[in-house]
Parts: structure tokens; sequence; C-alpha cells
């Protein structure tokens, strides 16, 4: 048997709750959260900021190259992580939706995956994390101990995202958020490299009819019952 490592990824399409779930369950666990979607989101405003094509050019391989990125807490009274790179916090603007469509695109080219796989890898090594993104389960850790994916209808997945979005007082049109959400999982699921799917060793979770804490109770449940390392 593979050792597993001390590691629970969580997966699924946008607005599925996996950021609300990944966050109590790491803060429950004592481990370390890990936005993968907000690494994949910033390198789509560096490449949007820079005029780059969601195309393999020199450009973007430079771009990579020469880029650092810093995850950081998040601020006191909000509850997403920060991300800085190059030195610059990048701002608000990192979690409008407008910028998830954009690192849909982004997300599809090789050498953006490779870079940030790496990079996740790169901190997930020590174990103890809690991982949340599309692939996480499948590809960047795959001997993670705990792997969950996470689910919920379009319909529940909009309005979620919409009640969000209105409790930072921005203002919401449901209709385009649906088609949106829509038009990412296709993106998302249909994608060559690293698509979005459930691992094979993954539970799944339909959360349509959950609330937040009865999906994070069951994940929590799940990790408690079941070993995970042969140190353990
Ligand atoms: O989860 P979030 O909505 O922040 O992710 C934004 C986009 O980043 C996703 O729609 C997806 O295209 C991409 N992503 C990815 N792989 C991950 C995390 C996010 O391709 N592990």
């Amino acid at each position: 048997m593979s050792i597993r490592k001390r590691i629970v990824t969580i997966d699924g399409p946008s607005g599925g709750g996996k950021s609300t779930a990944s966050r109590a369950l790491a803060a429950r666990l004592y481990f370390t959260y890990l936005d993968t979607g907000a690494m994949y989101r910033a390198v789509a405003f560096q490449c949007h900021k820079n005029e780059l094509e969601a195309k393999e050019t020199p450009e973007l391989s430079d771009l990579l190259d020469s880029m650092t990125m810093e995850l950081l807490p998040p601020q006191a009274g909000g509850d997403d992580v920060r991300v800085v790179v190059n030195g610059d916090e990048i701002g608000p603007e990192l979690r409008t939706p407008e910028m998830g469509m954009l690192a849909s695109k982004y997300s599809g080219l090789p050498s953006v995956r490779q870079t940030l796989t790496r990079l996740q890898q790169e901190i997930g090594k020590e174990g103890r994390i809690v991982a949340e993104g599309r692939d996480t389960g499948t590809v960047v850790f795959p001997d993670a101990a705990w792997k969950f994916f996470l689910d919920a209808s379009p319909e529940e997945r909009a309005q979620r995202r919409s009640a969000q979005l209105q409790s930072k007082g921005e203002s919401v049109n449901e209709a385009e958020l649906l088609a949106q959400i829509i038009q990412r999982d296709k993106d998302d699921r249909e994608r060559s490299l690293a698509p979005l799917a459930a691992a094979l060793d993954a539970i799944t979770i339909d959360s349509t009819q959950l609330t937040a804490d009865e999906v994070v109770e069951a994940m929590y449940q799940h990790v408690l019952h079941t070993s995970c390392c042969r140190d353990e």
C-alpha cells in the first residue's frame, strides 16, 4: 500500500461550497487551508494586466518564470486568503466572477498548470493541509489521505454565489451568474489537461440539500474515523 499524506483535498465545481467547507475543516483539524483557485485567479490577473492572450507564448513563459507568489492569511474580519504577486497584493478584483471566468481560460494552459501544481506541491510537502480546487485530489496530491468531491445543482450554486456577493455589497444579476457557472463548469470539465473530475478514491458529497455545517461535519467525521498514514 502506498504511503498516504496527511492532506485533505476538496475538489468540485464553482459555488459548490468548497471554500466555506475547506476553511472550516482546516480550522477544525488545525491544518492550513490552501486555496488553489486564488492562485489561478492571480495568474489570470497578471496575464490580463499584461494583456497576454490565453496561449502558450514566450511572453507567458517569461511571466511565469519571473513570477513570485505568496499566500497570506485573511485580514482580520475577512475570510479570503490574500495573494501577493511579485511583491504586490492583488485587491478585491481577484474574487470577482469576471476574474473566475478569466482564470478558467488561462487555467487550461499546460505551462500555467505546471507552474502552479509545482508551487502547490511545495506548499503541501509537509502535509497537514486542506487543499481546495479542481484537480487537487487527481493531479496535485494523488496520495492525499482524504479526498472529497463537493457538488451541488447549478441553480443552488448560483443562488449561493449571489448571496455571497450581495453580502459584500455587490450588485448581482442571478441569471448571468447561472450562465457563467454553467459555462465555467463546461470549460473546467472539458479541458484536456487536469479536467474537473472526482478522483476515483474521492467521496462525493452533494450539498444541494445540506447546510455548510452538515457538509463540514460529514467531512470531519470521515477524517476522524479513517486512518491516514503509517505513522499513526
Ligand atoms: O475556485 P475558483 O472559482 O476560485 O477557481 C477559479 C478558476 O480557476 C476555476 O474555474 C478553474 O478554471 C481554475 N482552477 C483550476 N484548478 C484548480 C483551481 C482552480 O483549474 N485547482
